[in-house]
């Protein structure tokens, strides 16, 4: 079948109109844009796995602190076009944020206990932007599935958490982390690393390796796992850890000792560039 360029368009209205001409199953992906592997890996899932995908493209500002970097957030929306493009994804939404947020908005989607620890704890309101948007996204789009990257785990947990609270009948699928070849998860955020920086940031993935060869050794102390994550990270000049996590798969509640699946996490400063990264055991 030959690609078509995708469709673009801002306005809800246009987004509604479009979606209505799609029959059978459509898939959404959302993003923020400045597209690698990982977001396109999504989109080809989702062409897969439905007749029809969209693709939302939304840098969304209540999800940024105060300190943080919405305004260098990088974008280049031809290139994503080009990405998109070969995936088989038919329509982008590209709202504005006076599209998401007209005046007056005073409405938001807030998940509890799940987006206290971890990101939830380092990034204050950071989660509730994130499920308030996608909520909007969801409404919008009206997908039979949304495709999400385990990069961002806890992310993908309370989204899910939120499709079963608020009852939307949209199947949430998590898709794996992307890597480069040095096994940094691609990230939309890693163009503001310096070449010392880009070549340091290896350092995560790193971590996270020595953690999960540990537990294949049978290290099932939780502690003893992020001390053997914090140590890897430590020996990088270059970065600056804010938190190691080992943690309930499911609670993302901190453990004591492994036995099911769990979570290992880490947030890392490369200079001014907050990464995060994370795999899973069991
Ligand atoms: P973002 O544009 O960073 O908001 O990401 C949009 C979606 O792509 C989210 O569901 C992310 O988890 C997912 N994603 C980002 N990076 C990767 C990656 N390296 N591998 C797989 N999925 C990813």
């Amino acid at each position: 079948m030959d690609k078509q360029p995708p469709r673009i368009v801002s306005s809800l209205a246009e987004l509604r109109s479009a979606r209505l001409l799609f029959d059978g199953k459509v898939g959404l992906v959302p993003t923020m844009g400045y597209l690698h592997e990982g977001h396109v890996s999504l989109a080809r899932r989702a062409r897969e796995e439905c007749d029809h995908v969209i693709v939302s493209i939304f840098v969304n500002p209540t999800q940024f602190g105060p300190s943080e970097d919405l305004s260098t957030y990088p974008r280049d929306l031809d290139r994503d076009l080009l990405l998109l493009e070969p995936a088989g994804v038919e329509l982008v939404w590209t709202p504005t944020p006076e599209v998401m947020y007209p005046p007056g908005f005073a409405t938001w989607v807030e998940v509890e206990g799940l987006t206290k620890p971890l990101e939830g704890a380092s990034r204050p309101g950071h989660f509730r932007g994130v499920t308030t948007v996608v909520s909007k996204l969801f409404n919008a789009v009206q997908p039979h599935k949304a495709y999400f990257g385990q990069k961002d785990a806890q992310q993908a947990a309370v989204i899910r958490k939120m499709t079963r609270d608020l009852d939307f009948p949209i199947e949430i699928v998590v898709c794996p982390t992307v890597r480069e070849t040095d096994g940094l998860a691609m990230s939309s955020r890693n163009s503001y690393l310096s070449p010392d920086e880009r070549t340091a940031a290896a350092v995560l993935f790193r971590s996270l390796s020595a953690a999960r060869s540990a537990y294949e050794r049978g290290e099932r102390n939780a502690q003893s796992l992020r001390r053997i994550m914090a140590e890897v990270i430590l020996s990088e000049p270059l970065a600056k850890m804010q938190y190691v996590s080992v943690a309930d798969y499911d609670t993302l509640e901190e453990l004591e000792t492994v036995a099911g699946k769990a979570l290992l996490s880490m947030a890392v400063f490369m200079g001014r560039t907050r990464l995060i990264d994370n795999v899973v055991l069991g």
